[in-house]
């Protein structure tokens, strides 16, 4: 019989028969990694365990601490799901079963959409599966017969799959999970060796989705689940969702009081009187910190001609995300984004090489045709602002605006108490311009990166195709990356502008544009902050500060006074003179995540003072009113961080 070499990662080899399959040579290693392993790569193709090698090859299991393991472990659910779906509800579509970041899913055509009662049998289904041990097993079946197959079984979308990635060969990859039942699926694998590996996975949502993604498309319906390779890790992920759940902006937006949503206004908030409150906070707070840093504000129209649109590039890359409107038989577009109206600005005047850096910061709003299917509360909108701003710099400037750029984000993510991470992401493979005037860019971007003192990691190739870019993710409390500011280097639209200024040598010279934005959008911002804080949004972020509360009618006029000194004094007050109890009031006050609440009863009228209740300490006690005031101002002063 003929022997083959296998080569395994720590660069020893073995002699096994010709044909053994990759689970008896791991066996042959170790009884305890046949038992481990999920899956392997030979030659570093994936393969299932019962691959056969019949050549020389280079081995590497897969297992449990792999970093393939997860992904693959979760798309074995995902069949898991469809066969447990095409098991009760037979004549159910499979779409497609992909594992996600965080589990996995699979979209079906259902002849109606599954409820949650529907998800519970689905689940408990899946675990009888994974109780049987059945095994995933991998069938090269003749291309003609796979498509025939499918066809007689009323699934066209996998004649189609099947149609569009295997064309020209002659077998195609099927593998089956048999029960009572034949499940079959096309897929090119692999996958764990059995369902019994499948212990950890839990069915969470359902949600509707198109064929490919597609609207145009047939409507699916789209099961989540998620799966860990232990019991502790999937419990951990669902006391982590519970807690998002909690903290939901979507949800803590409307009880706070902060903003609606409305069907008729797809992907754009109305901001109630709280949240404009939190809005202009935000928006002011960023004017403060911007003019001192040399910018000036400015506004440009939210409707332009789509002359403007085609000379920026959008008008050809960018139409289908954007709201066409027609006039005087004109197509005019609404702004995407400021950019262009920035370039027409900066052209509008001869500009000297003294006269840069030019920083225009723009906080109008934006609109963008994302689509319907894709919009989430305050994070997927169609309507938004920036704290946006452009920089015109000359060549030599890149490093010192760069570093003045990262000092800025650095001070603003500070107050907001944030901790973020930050990517420079270099020259992709599809670019435009010249490689020596990116590397020169990404060189100074480095040095100002250093320069600040700030640490980062390098994503290689990911740059816009413009130009290269320093993105920042702020860290929550849940663990979880919200990409919020950006820095990018663009060559491009001063091109498309033909923009100019006079340098030293009387020449013109092109300049180069930053785009650069701190909190992002302030809607994304918002539901960052709301999620991170859980809505218990910092005092000097409070949309109400202060809550007075009068325990009896008798006390309402002390209330009142005490309310209107605060007011004077610039605190965000309000008094809530119901006639209710005081402990209800206080709980709503609390609710409401008002971050200082004062009782007001007989005692503090008669000495002048009031009770101080924390929303996070407690009660603290019998203040002057003039003390508290002095302390709830500092507090707002240094943003709470002094504490
Ligand atoms: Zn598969
Ligand atoms: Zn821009």
């Amino acid at each position: 019989m003929t022997e083959v070499t296998v080569t395994l990662p720590d660069g020893s080899t073995r002699s096994v028969p010709a044909g053994t399959s990759v689970r008896d040579v791991a066996a042959a290693i170790a009884p305890r990694l046949a038992k481990d392993a999920l899956a392997a790569t030979v030659d570093d193709r994936p393969v299932d365990l019962t691959f056969r090698l019949d050549q020389d090859a280079r081995l590497r299991l897969v297992l449990p601490d792999s970093p393939e393991a997860l992904a693959l472990y979760r798309h074995s659910a995902a069949h898991l799901l469809a066969a447990a779906v095409t098991n009760l509800f037979p004549g159910t579509q499979c779409g497609i079963g992909p594992a996600t970041e965080d589990g996995f899913f699979y979209d079906f055509v259902v002849e109606r959409p599954f409820v949650p009662e529907d998800l519970e049998r689905i689940e408990q289904k899946m675990r009888e599966l994974s109780a049987s041990n059945l095994p995933y097993e991998r069938q090269m079946w003749p291309r003609a017969e796979a498509l025939e197959f499918f066809a007689s079984r009323g699934e066209p979308l996998k004649v189609q799959l099947i149609e569009e990635k295997t064309e020209g060969q002659s077998v195609v990859s099927c593998y089956t999970i048999r029960d009572r039942d034949l499940f079959v699926d096309f897929c090119t694998g692999p996958h764990v060796p059995s369902t019994g590996r499948l212990k950890a996975f839990k069915l969470l949502s359902t949600s509707n989705a198109y064929w490919k993604g597609d609207a145009r498309n047939q409507p699916m319906q789209r099961v989540y689940g998620t799966a860990f390779l232990s019991e502790a890790d999937l419990k951990a992920h669902l006391t982590r969702l519970e807690e998002a759940r909690k903290r939901d902006h979507r949800r803590l937006g409307r009880e706070l009081g902060l903003f609606i949503f409305h069907p008729w206004a797809p992907g754009a908030a109305l901001w109630l009187d709280k949240g404009t409150t939190l809005y202009h906070l935000l928006a002011q707070y960023m004017r403060d910190v911007l003019f001192p840093a040399g910018y000036v504000e400015i506004k440009t129209p939210l409707i332009f001609n789509k002359a403007l649109w085609e000379t920026s590039g959008h008008w050809q890359h960018y139409r289908d995300n954007m709201f066409i409107i027609e006039s005087e038989h004109e197509q005019m577009g609404m702004k995407a984004m400021n950019c262009p109206g920035h370039m027409l600005v900066f052209a509008s005047e001869v500009r000297s090489y003294r006269d840069l850096p030019l920083r225009l910061h723009e906080q109008t709003p934006l609109h963008r045709n994302e689509a319907s299917g894709v919009l989430s509360g305050l994070t997927r909108v169609r309507q938004f602002a920036q704290d946006d701003a452009h920089c015109f710099i000359r060549e030599d400037q890149i490093a010192e605006e760069v570093e003045r750029l990262l000092r800025l984000v650095q001070r603003v993510y500070g107050d907001f108490g944030l901790d973020y991470s930050v990517k420079l992401s270099t020259r992709p493979q599809e670019f435009l311009g010249e490689v020596a005037t990116w590397t020169h860019a990404e060189a100074q971007l480095k040095a100002a990166l250093e320069a600040a003192g700030q640490p980062y990691t390098l994503a290689e190739g990911e740059g816009a195709f413009y130009g290269p870019k320093i993105d920042f993710d702020i860290n929550d409390a849940l663990g979880r990356k919200w990409q919020c500011a950006t820095i990018q280097l663009d060559y491009q639209l001063p091109e498309r502008f033909d923009l100019k200024y006079i340098g030293a040598d009387n020449a013109e010279h092109r300049p180069i544009v930053v785009h650069r934005a701190i909190l992002g959008s302030f809607e994304r911002f918002i539901a960052m902050l709301i999620e991170n804080t859980a809505g218990a949004l910092p005092l000097w972020l409070a949309p109400v500060q202060v809550m007075v509360l009068p325990i009896a009618d008798r006390h309402a006029a002390y209330a009142k006074a005490v309310g209107e000194t605060l007011g004077t004094a610039g605190l965000r007050v309000a008094v809530d003179d119901r006639q209710e109890k005081i402990g209800f009031k206080i709980r709503e006050a609390q609710l409401q995540k008002v971050p200082y609440m004062l009782v007001t009863g007989d005692r503090e009228v008669a000495e002048g003072t009031v009770a101080v209740r924390s929303r996070s300490a407690g009660d603290l006690g019998p203040r002057s009113v003039g003390d508290f005031v002095a302390a709830a101002l500092e507090e707002v002063r240094t943003k709470g961080l002094s504490r």
